[in-house]
């Protein structure tokens, strides 16, 4: 039976294709709370051709041949036509994910500049030549790119945190097959089509949809994989990890947060305010950095509370692609009750709910996948809402007395992306910034990323990190080349 939604097709060795099976998954609007596009549902034979037309094209001379200057100089035409085409792809992303078009314009209008920065660097990777004990040996080495890369991404921010991977991947020489979420995974079908036209060879990026465990599990698996770069839940990044390790593959892993957003007596408590809301609410709490845990100087307690909740109560949920909106539904169903699930768990173990707590009743809210911007005060450190991801728009507001209670309460969860500090003191910020276990600390600002500062996790937040100049790092592996200057073979049966 034909469909009436849309449908997107997968990308390989630079041609379109349906899974194999002929299977479609229905990809939701979750401001509608209704299907709107069909994404292929492949199978382990589908991964095999993605896999095998990456390494095709790996081993080809249409890309193996290029110069690193070259590479650059493709990246750039890419960035050129995602800087066209931003608003249709950002408005793909928000169908799909519901996150507000503000957003997600603002990502792709960003995103070319990762393509720019990693094109730039693709011929600036340099070997070097060591100068051995061995005087008779010349010793150089040559930095050279991995081989098939195996991209895993998650639902809230497709194509950005595709970007984080992709570019330094294909600046280092890799070839790519892109496994998006089931849950969205639209705008990277649009997205690579840039791709052809930008005059990459067929086959140095593909494409392969479907769940996880039909998909994911067998690209991860599949032996000419090299690396597998993941962004997703911690739990998920394990089981990938390990998986990888049976193959002994290079991994990355972004993984989840449960990140402290510390606001002490002698911040300027209006920009705070402002800080903790970007922390929890921007984007419905559905970012790997979100700000989950405020931590509050008891002193400042009730008055900063009191100012937080009359600035989020006004807070308009709506239609993510209004100008309006300043908070979207969540992504899938799951997520949202899921994030439900937690507001009940945050009841019981005896936190006060100080906004929201449930989901919006009336009119279009009522059937898209919402859910209020709430606040919990009386968290404790050990409370379940304290201390596991939820990744919806629910905050759990933590008081602490002094620096050594911030840093001993911040520290103590198994997570570690990112953290928050407020404060008008700069010595206290250098202090804490130096104790506090995350990946990213930001001192009066939040949620600030660029494609020149390196991101990643401390603890069960993830392993390596993504953006800034090392990132390439990733994507490379050394060889040493010895060559003898000597006359002649000395003593074979020594090593020399
Ligand atoms: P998820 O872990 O459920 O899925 C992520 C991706 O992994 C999806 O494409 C999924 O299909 C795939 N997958 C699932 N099982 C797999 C398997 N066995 N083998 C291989 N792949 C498999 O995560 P999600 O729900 O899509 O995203 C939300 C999570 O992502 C949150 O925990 C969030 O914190 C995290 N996240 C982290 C960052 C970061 O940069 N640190 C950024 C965004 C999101």
């Amino acid at each position: 039976m034909t469909s009436l939604l849309q449908r997107y097709y997968n990308l390989v060795g630079g041609t379109k294709h349906e899974a194999e099976n002929g299977a479609w998954i229905e990809s939701f609007d979750p401001y509608r709370g209704s299907p709107w596009a069909e994404i292929p549902r492949c199978g382990p034979a589908d991964v095999d051709k993605a896999v095998t037309a990456a390494r095709k094209a790996f081993e080809g001379a249409a890309w193996r041949g290029l110069t690193a200057s070259s590479r650059g100089k493709l990246l750039w035409r890419l960035a050129d036509l995602i800087e066209r085409d931003a608003e249709k792809l950002a408005r793909l992303e928000v169908r799909d994910n519901g996150k507000l078009f503000a957003e997600m314009h603002g990502q792709l209008r960003y995103i070319p500049e990762w393509y720019r920065y990693f094109g730039g660097l693709a011929d600036k990777v340099e070997g070097s030549v060591i100068p051995t004990d061995k005087a008779d040996i010349f010793n150089y080495t040559l930095r050279e790119p991995l081989g098939v890369v195996a991209a895993i991404t998650p639902w809230n921010s497709p194509l950005l945190l595709l970007t984080w991977k992709l570019a330094p991947a294909l600046a280092a020489g890799n070839t790519v097959v892109i496994k998006p979420s089931e849950h969205a995974s639209v705008s990277t079908l649009a997205f690579v089509d840039l791709f052809e036209e930008a005059g990459f060879p067929p086959g140095v990026v593909n494409t392969i949809t479907g769940f996880g465990r039909d998909v994911g599990d067998a690209l991860v698996a599949h032996p000419l994989v090299a690396k597998v770069a993941f962004t997703g839940g911690d739990a998920t990044g394990a089981a990938v990890a390990a998986k990888a390790g049976e193959g002994i593959k290079h991994v990355s892993l972004e993984l989840g947060g449960k990140s402290a957003n510390i606001v002490f007596e002698d911040a300027a408590i209006d920009d705070a305010v402002r800080g903790a809301i970007a922390g929890i609410f921007a984007a419905s709490g559905q970012t790997c950095i979100a700000g989950s845990r405020l931590l509050v100087q008891r002193s400042i307690h009730d008055e900063f509370v009191a100012k937080l909740v009359d600035f989020a109560r006004p807070a308009k949920l709506g239609d993510p692609m209004e100008p309006e909106t300043n908070v979207g539904p969540v992504t899938t169903t799951q997520q949202l009750e899921r994030v439900l699930r937690y507001i009940d768990i945050g009841r019981q173990e005896g936190a006060k709910c100080m906004l929201g707590g449930g989901r919006p009743k009336d009119g279009v809210l009522g059937q898209g996948w919402f859910v209020e911007p709430t606040i919990f005060t009386g968290v404790e450190n050990e409370m379940r809402i304290a201390q596991e991801e939820i990744f919806g728009p629910v905050l759990s507001v933590i008081p602490f007395d002094d620096d050594e209670d911030a840093v001993r309460k911040a520290n103590q969860v198994a997570y570690g992306l990112a953290a928050g500090l407020w404060t008008r003191s700069m010595p206290r910020a250098i202090r804490l910034a130096a104790r506090l276990e995350a990946g990213t600390v930001w001192v009066n600002t939040y949620r600030a990323v660029s494609y020149t500062s390196p991101f990643g996790g401390y603890k069960r937040s993830g392993l390596g990190r993504e953006s800034g100049k090392r990132a390439i790092e990733e994507y490379l592996q050394t060889k040493s080349v010895w060559i003898s200057c000597a006359e002649g073979f000395s003593n074979p049966f020594v090593m020399r």
